[in-house]
């Protein structure tokens, strides 16, 4: 590495110093001098500095201006509105009639279609850079490889023209990357310095990792909670790429890591054994070449995870293409010391060059094989549907419109086929409506990605999981639903079924009422609390007389009294109107307080509903996703502002402007006494503090609660075991992301809005939280049995069994809400989400 260093060095006192850094990158190539000079176009050398990604797609652009062989898309913006660009590469002929392209490259999923001839078509290689915004050698090595594939003069750049159409995502995480770009480049030092304690190389609170809501976008390639990923698949399944290239970094000690993966443990179920076994060695001969060219080492079948189809490198492995991570020892900056020398940003651009080079050359040499297998990948997706005992999935919540909706529409974005359900049934105990529910058949091309949505997995090859180990959809939806033997359905769904939304005539009432159980009623609430509306909700169920006769309204429904509002009768119907229609949901009116059955109007079990005024802590010690997922929550799903305060400012906060405090996992030590008794006081008189997992550790810590942890040591270990199997062993006691059944009180307020007494819950953590001592107090803890998808250790699990998943802890006239596992998980927890806005919204009753 010094004399890479060394040589870098030399030339940059060099004259000709652009063609010299090219050199460095590509030795004795001849390039087209039409096509411009990433480094007379940027006024640097490739690694000299971050480049920021507006900078990169002009570049792109100058690309496709100055090329016939060059087409820049435009797929999408991000959240800060930057564009999603994908330059596509060719020869002139394939980029005059990409659409004729495409059509014949989609004959081969489209089984209804002859085979096309193979030997005639393109490669279809997707290279996507950055989708961590911190690994930033991908996004240069994009520059360099699209400059190179259109410029240089090389048989090998002319076969790749020739007989594949490359599409190049520069950045998949633009916000995030250019968070990181920006921190590196404002400080870097002249001449740069390796110290891995230089704050160029030390991110702050959130990292460039992650995208505006600070989610891992590399998680995101199933649930699609993002608008990143949500743009790629819609643009993934017009192409269905041959080869997926997702190039990463990894710490600065490592060296290079592709694929394959370690065999079997870290492979997804439903990927065929072709993908792992034939295709990976195929590719990797050209990796190990590349890399043993230039002297660079690497590593393979370790460590890194490939079974959750939310990874870039996974999803298109269950869409009939090779999905490849890549991952660079990262130099997180200009220049870092490592155990093997000075790591330089240029020589991880080169390494990532050099991988995407030879990606795009084994995409072309295995051409055929490639193409000829994505269509056998769909052939055998329904035959090995047809020997699968399940024949069909129904699903469907009868009482929440809108979760139906969004499940539909993550089944759709992922091209599964579903049908609606004609006729009322009842399946494994659960009942299915006609109208209310909807089936999707086994017997499919996305056969696979069914069985990721639907089934559950608790048997495993190995015991150490990198992440998850359990992604079923379905449960993450809290969505119920049923495998059937045959399929018998009604119409096949295109798209969206249309809402039909009730709302009340012109008429004299005393109130209006809202049902809680649909998912978007927290929306609805905010809405009509922001415009100064008064609502009350009930803690008992009733029945009422409506102008649309007789209705049931369970625990949690909202009730908006005419006789109590600031506003005349007709605006008050109004706003409703507008709330109504911007949260979909159905309202229904009342002209009497006298119910039917159950309570009354003016009962004292109906009370007002307070306004949120919530303050979440973050920064530096707390989990950057958990507030991501809490911020993208209020924003996206309900509307509401949250103020995210950084911890450091604690010093500063009046908590009685809030009367909702949130803590994400996290160290809070940084707190001190005063500020400490501030909280106390504050909670004390009425606070709602909503915490989740290791932040309930340090209220418990610091004997803000007194709940007490569960420690069983049912299994005692082994005095001794052997060092080298130190990590296995640990592993298999982590809980890496599984899904369990619990209990739940649907009379406490927590439980509002829901129709059934057991849910899902999704537990990445090993904290143990024994139920509440107050009888009332635990309102989901898990049950007897409670294992449904994923790896825990038998240990684990008795644990988990007698433990509490939610539990409040009443101190003074305040109280802590817990929430042990995570209720917002990924942006895609839709079936718990509604506990944690009950938090929010009702925290002030419990
Ligand atoms: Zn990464």
């Amino acid at each position: 590495m010094k004399k890479q260093l060394l040589l870098f060095l030399l030339m940059l006192c060099t004259v000709i110093q652009v063609q010299a850094q090219l050199d460095y990158f590509f030795p004795n190539e001849k390039f087209d001098s039409q096509i411009p000079n990433p480094e007379a176009f940027l006024g640097y050398e490739i690694g000299e500095w971050h480049t920021r990604y507006d900078r990169l797609v002009a570049y792109f652009e100058a690309l496709a201006e100055n090329s016939e062989m060059a087409e820049l898309q435009i797929v999408g913006h991000t959240n800060q509105r930057r564009p999603l660009v994908v330059l596509v590469i060719s020869k002139k002929d394939n980029i005059q009639n990409l659409e004729e392209v495409r059509l014949t490259h989609l004959q081969l999923v489209d089984l209804q279609q002859n085979l096309p001839d193979v030997s005639a078509m393109p490669a279809i290689i997707n290279l996507a850079y950055s989708v961590h915004g911190n690994e930033p050698s991908g996004g240069e090595a994009a520059i360099l490889t699209a400059y190179w594939l259109l410029a240089s003069q090389s048989e090998m750049a002319q076969e790749i023209r020739e007989n594949a159409v490359v599409m190049i995502d520069p950045a998949i995480n633009p916000d995030g990357r250019d968070r990181h770009t920006n921190w590196a480049n404002m400080h870097k030092g002249f001449p740069p310095i390796a110290d891995p304690l230089d704050r160029e190389h030390n991110e702050i609170w959130p990292s460039g990792r992650v995208n505006h809501y600070w989610f891992d976008l590399n998680r995101d390639w199933m649930p699609l909670a993002q608008l990143e990923l949500q743009s790629k698949i819609a643009w993934y399944h017009t192409w269905y790429p041959n080869v997926v290239g997702d190039f990463h970094e990894m710490g600065t000690n490592s060296t290079y890591f592709f694929e394959p993966t370690k065999p079997f443990g870290s492979e997804n179920p439903v990927v065929p054994r072709k993908n792992y076994e034939d295709i990976n060695s195929k590719f990797a001969t050209y990796f190990v070449k590349a890399l043993d060219n230039i002297g660079s080492l690497y590593w393979t079948k370790e460590v890194f995870d490939n079974s959750y189809p939310g990874y870039g490198s996974t999803y298109p492995d269950i869409q009939g293409g090779l999905g490849l991570v890549f991952e660079q020892g990262s130099s997180r900056g200009h220049i870092q010391s490592s155990q093997r020398g000075d790591i330089t940003f240029p020589f991880t651009i080169r390494n990532q060059l050099e991988i995407s080079l030879a990606t795009m050359e084994a995409g072309v040499k295995e051409r055929e094989y490639m193409h000829r297998y994505l269509r056998e990948f769909f052939e055998t997706a329904v035959s090995e549907a047809r020997a699968d005992r399940v024949k069909a999935y129904v699903f469907g919540d009868e009482y929440d419109d809108s979760r139906n909706r969004l499940f539909l529409k993550l089944l759709l974005d992922h091209k599964i086929k579903v049908f609606e359900n004609n006729r009322d049934l009842t399946a494994e105990g659960k009942s299915f409506k006609k109208g209310k529910s909807w089936v999707v058949p086994t017997s499919q091309p996305q056969y696979r990605m069914v069985r990721s949505m639907f089934e559950k997995v608790t048997e495993f090859a190995d015991s150490v999981f990198y992440d998850a180990s359990s992604w079923t959809m379905a449960l993450a939806y809290g969505m119920p639903y049923a495998g059937q033997t045959a399929f018998q359905s009604g119409n096949e769904l295109h798209e969206l079924p249309a809402q039909d939304l009730h709302f009340p005539e012109v008429g004299k009432y005393v109130a209006y009422l809202v049902d809680w159980s649909d998912y978007f009623a927290p929306k609805f609430l905010h809405h009509i609390q922001t415009a100064g509306l008064h609502a009350e909700v009930t803690a008992l169920p009733f029945t009422s007389a409506t102008e649309d006769g007789s209705k049931d309204f369970p625990a949690g429904s909202l009730i908006i009294p005419i006789g109590f509002q600031q506003h005349d009768e007709a605006t008050v119907r109004q706003l409703l109107k507008e709330a109504a229609a911007t949260s979909g949901q159905h309202v229904y009116a009342t002209t009497t307080g006298f119910s039917l059955k159950g309570i009354d109007l003016g009962s004292n079990n109906i009370s007002a509903v307070r306004t949120p005024k919530v303050l979440m802590l973050i920064g530096q010690g707390t989990s950057q996703y958990e507030a991501g997922e809490i911020w993208h929550l209020l924003d996206t799903k309900v509307g509401m502002p949250i103020t995210k305060m950084d911890l450091s400012l604690f010093n500063r906060v009046n908590l009685y402007d809030y009367n909702t405090l949130i803590l994400p996992s996290g160290f809070y030590n940084i707190l001190n006494n005063s500020q400490i008794n501030h909280l106390k006081d504050w909670l004390n008189r009425g606070g709602t503090i909503i915490s989740l997992r290791s932040a309930s550790q340090w209220l418990q810590s610091q004997e803000i609660v007194k709940e007490e942890y569960l420690s069983l040591e049912l299994i005692s270990e082994p005095a001794f075991l052997p060092f080298a199997s130190r990590r296995d062993f640990e592993g298999a006691k982590a809980i890496g992301g599984s899904i369990y059944l619990t209990y739940l009180d649907n009379t406490h307020p927590l439980g509002y809005g829901y129709r059934s007494k057991e849910i899902p819950v999704y537990r990445n953590s090993s904290i143990f939280f024994k139920p509440s001592k107050n009888k009332y107090q635990t309102p989901v803890r898990y049950t007897e049995n409670p294992l449904l998808g994923g790896y825990i250790s038998d240990a684990n699990l008795e644990k988990v069994k007698q433990s509490a998943s939610v539990l409040v802890s009443p101190v003074g006239q305040g109280r802590v809400i817990h929430f042990i596992d995570n209720p917002n998980f990924r942006g895609t927890w839709f079936g718990t989400n509604k506990l944690f806005l009950n938090a929010i919204f009702f925290g002030d009753k419990m």
